[in-house]
């Protein structure tokens, strides 16, 4: 019999939590997961899951513009805010019931409670007051968003939280931030016909994308309407009687009903009591780990957002599997933090695997850049100024393809099977001697012949 009243004890049932509990259960372990808000965390309550959904709806609205195109004759259109946030909210009920059922049927114990670290082996649950005891304890307590400096009238923002439980469609809205996640909810609304604005303090969107994605979604977004103001952050909100007015450093003031936050996330360890459990925290709060997930103290590991690696939901999958597999099936298993794929679900959508052109240049003595830029066909019929854009860099030595980068339509699926080939190691010859599956996006990137020679270059 085990001196602990569990085997492992995980806080959060999100993406990393639940894996890992229901894994470690699975090898026999004695597991319980507290969880203080609703199970299945970020990605399926407040994050992947509903954004996309409320990224599908948007998208209608280019369906019905389109249709004439076709033959198509659309009726008047009507939107209603409130039929699709109750649909999205019965289908979460049914993912939660599901992770739940999964959780039931693994044999894990699910404590629907707020939990704190007490020791190397004690969590302490807040609601009922009691102390339990663990052999090993699991940090996956992800991140919540990051609300920037105490500026006056912070009060009256909305979060990614709040944006997703809206009562009603706002008139108006401003994004502030440039990251994934305000891109996505400035598409989104957006394409609801809602004004929008994106402010962000950098002077493009989406830092650390290739830069001929952040331009080409910039004019895109600006071509649909959206209004990006950069360089600049609010230093006031005030209310107005319609809404909020935002000041910015600039000295402008810009209105809108809303203000939404999205300028960062932040990992949850505030008074979760692992500094005096003696584990040691990053410059941002996130758990210092090990490339097996174990923190500076030997019982206690973290996994997902928490730990300030990658935060993307595979990923705290991942990791959480890893670990449960390390450390209770008796497999040792890293998780490779490379070639992870990456999207952001704005209209049009854009994916990236790989370097971008600006680091790939740096790593490479030769870098060679294959770019294609075109008409998608379905804007041949419907006159949807758009175009896609697809990018291979490839190592001038190894002729390895060490980036793809794709804009358009259905690029997170693409560049989701072009990881397969890249991860393998797969060559420009390789995607050369590929069939092409017609008539498809995709078949670019196997039908790319012409390296991409800069304007300057070709001059000379
Ligand atoms: P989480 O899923 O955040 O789970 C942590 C859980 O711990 C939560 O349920 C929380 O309530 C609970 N908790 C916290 N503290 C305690 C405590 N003290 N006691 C008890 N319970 C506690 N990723 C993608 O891969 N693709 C996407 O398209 C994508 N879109 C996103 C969109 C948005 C708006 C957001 C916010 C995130 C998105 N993400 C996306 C990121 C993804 O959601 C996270 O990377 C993922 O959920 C991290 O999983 P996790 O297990 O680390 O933590």
């Amino acid at each position: 019999m085990s001196k602990f009243d569990y085997d492992l004890f995980v806080i959060g049932a999100g993406s990393g939590g639940v894996r890992a509990a229901r894994i470690a259960a699975g090898y026999g372990a004695k597991v319980a997961v507290a969880e203080e808000y609703r199970v299945g965390g970020t990605c399926v309550i407040r994050g992947c899951v509903p954004k996309k959904l409320l990224v599908y709806a948007s998208r209608f609205a280019d369906d019905f513009e389109d249709a004439p195109g076709f033959g198509w004759t659309v009726g008047e259109t009507s939107f209603d805010w409130a039929a699709l946030i109750a649909a999205k909210d019965k289908e979460l009920s049914r993912l939660e019931a599901a992770y739940r059922t999964n959780l039931d049927r693994s044999g894990v114990e699910i404590i629907p409670e707020h939990a704190t670290v007490e020791g190397p082996n004690a969590v302490k649950l807040s609601g009922s007051g009691k102390t339990v005891t663990a052999g090993k304890i699991l940090i996956a307590t992800g991140g919540t968003p990051w609300m920037g400096d105490d500026i006056p009238g912070r009060e009256h923002v909305i979060t990614s939280n709040e944006a997703l439980e809206l009562p009603a469609l706002p008139k108006s809205i401003i994004v502030a931030g440039g990251g994934y996640i305000a891109v996505e909810f400035a598409g989104i609304f957006a394409n609801l016909g809602v004004d929008t604005t994106l402010v962000y303090r950098g002077d493009k969107i989406l830092r650390g994308f290739d830069e001929d994605l952040r331009d080409r979604l910039t004019e895109a977004y600006l071509k649909r309407g959206i209004n990006i103001v950069t360089g600049h952050i609010f230093d006031r909100i005030d209310k107005t009687g319609t809404g909020l007015a935002g000041h910015l450093t600039s000295g402008q003031t810009l209105e809108a009903e809303k203000i939404m936050f999205a300028i960062g996330r932040t990992p949850n360890t505030r008074g979760l009591g692992l500094q005096q459990a003696g584990v040691e925290l990053g410059w941002n709060g996130h758990v210092v780990v090990d490339e097996y997930s174990k923190s500076s103290v030997d019982s206690i590991f973290a996994v997902g957002d928490v730990t300030g690696r990658t935060a993307l939901t595979p990923v705290a999958i991942r990791e959480g599997h890893a670990f449960a597999d390390t450390e209770f099936g008796g497999k040792p298993r890293m998780i490779e933090h490379t070639f992870i794929p990456t999207a952001v679900f704005s209209t049009p959508e854009l994916a990236s695997i790989g370097l971008p052109e600006h680091e790939a240049q740096e790593r490479c003595t030769r870098l060679d850049v294959y770019k294609a830029s075109f008409r998608p066909m379905r804007a041949t019929l419907s006159g949807r100024d758009e175009r896609a854009f697809m990018k291979l860099l490839v190592d001038g030595d190894s002729g390895k393809v060490i980036g793809c980068h794709v804009l358009g339509e259905g690029a997170a699926e693409i560049v989701q099977m072009a990881t397969v080939a890249i991860r393998l190691g797969a060559t420009k010859a390789d995607f050369d001697a590929t069939m092409a599956l017609h008539p498809t996006m995709a078949e670019e990137l196997v039908t790319m012949r012409e390296k991409w020679i800069a304007p300057t270059e070709a001059a000379g």
